[in-house]
């Protein structure tokens, strides 16, 4: 028998997992410009840099279908991958998707879920290039690679972020979280007593952000009529304090945002009371809003201020101030990427 070291995935935690598997690849290609950490990996081809991102999602883990219609799920699933592309302010142009289903499905299931992978091509402007089809023993997967391009100059690294710079974000946040809660309390309720019809109505914009994210390429556009290049930029997945803290890691650097300047929408913030939730958890921690989180320098104030969807919510700070969030009281909280406590040490 063996005595070596086993060590449970859950004491990494994901980013820690990623880090220990991946720190011993050194890159050998002068072409990798940018390797894991960002959004996307960059690969330089003379003046044009192509960025690929990939995104695997898991029946049960990802998504669940007694309340995601398939349609929906090819949609998303593709979406969350172009969401990466824009963050690092490239186009997306082409898309891989690879799928394992487990005998439940039928060919019209699947021919559903990409009828929603369609649905995305079409709307985003991206080509379906290639995939993967292979069976599963339970349950649904389905991984989607996109590829962008970009000019080297245009690029948003989650590391480019100064002191002083202003962060913004776009849209509202917490909206998607709030659709997921309702949801999962539809879905308890009928599983409890199968009478019970789901009761959705009123909850129209959190179900749709939910499940069905659009991509904030009107304020990409603008910043780039207005010739404004994010410092950084990364796109709200995981919800906006761990993103916070990846832009502070990765540019070394503290943040300063302010409670009340965080956008929430009406919506979200009356679903919030009915669970007796403060919405600010739901915008701080709540994932899979996609908007857009950046950084922009302070000359650039007066122009982003007119653009339409974009909030200023906050400052870049010193990497000795830490991550910081200033509540409506004046309190200041030092953020964490799982809910958030009192800031003691300042
Ligand atoms: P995102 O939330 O933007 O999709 P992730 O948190 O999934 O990004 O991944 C963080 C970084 O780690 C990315 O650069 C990604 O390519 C990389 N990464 C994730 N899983 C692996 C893996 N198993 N092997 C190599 N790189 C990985
Ligand atoms: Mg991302």
């Amino acid at each position: 028998m063996s005595s070596k070291k086993v060590t449970p995935v859950q004491q990494l935690g994901e980013f820690g997992l990623i880090d220990r598997l991946t720190s011993g690849f050194k890159m050998k290609q002068e072409s990798t410009l940018l390797g894991v950490g960002d959004d996307a990996a960059v690969i330089r081809y003379g003046e044009v840099c192509q960025v690929v991102t990939t995104d695997l999602l898991v029946e049960g883990i990802h998504f669940d279908l007694v309340y995601t219609p398939l349609r929906h799920l090819g949609y998303k699933a593709v979406v969350v991958n172009l969401s990466d592309v824009y963050a690092m302010n490239a186009a997306p142009r082409q898309i891989t998707v690879s799928i394992a289903v487990s005998g439940k499905f039928s060919v019209e299931a699947i021919e559903q879920i990409y009828e929603g992978v369609k649905m995305a091509c079409d709307r985003y402007g991206v080509d379906l290039i290639g995939g993967d089809t292979s069976a599963s023993v339970t349950g649904l997967f389905i991984t989607v690679t996109a590829l962008g391009t970009a000019r080297r100059e245009e690029l948003t690294l989650r590391s480019g972020a100064k002191v002083n710079n202003l962060i913004c974000v776009t849209g509202d946040l917490g909206a998607a979280y709030m659709g997921l809660k309702v949801l999962e309390r539809e879905k308890a309720l009928h599983e409890q007593d199968p009478e019970i019809q789901p009761e959705l109505k009123g909850y129209d914009y959190i179900l749709e952000r939910f499940l069905k994210p659009e991509l904030r390429i009107d304020v990409l556009l603008a910043l780039r009529g207005q010739d404004v290049v994010p410092t950084s930029m990364m796109d709200i997945s995981d919800g906006l304090s761990s993103e916070l803290l990846h832009i502070c890691k990765q540019s070394k650097c503290g943040c300063q945002i302010y409670q009340d300047r965080i956008p929430i929408a009406e919506e979200t913030a009356r679903a919030a009371s009915e669970f007796e939730m403060d919405p600010l958890i739901a915008a701080l921690n709540g994932g899979e809003d996609y908007e857009l989180l950046f950084t922009v320098p302070l000359s650039a104030h007066e122009k982003v201020k007119t653009i339409p969807g974009i909030h200023i919510i906050g400052n870049i700070t010193d990497l000795k101030d830490h991550a910081v969030l200033v509540t409506q009281q004046g309190e200041v909280i030092r953020l964490e990427a799982q809910g958030w406590n009192a800031y003691r040490n300042r």
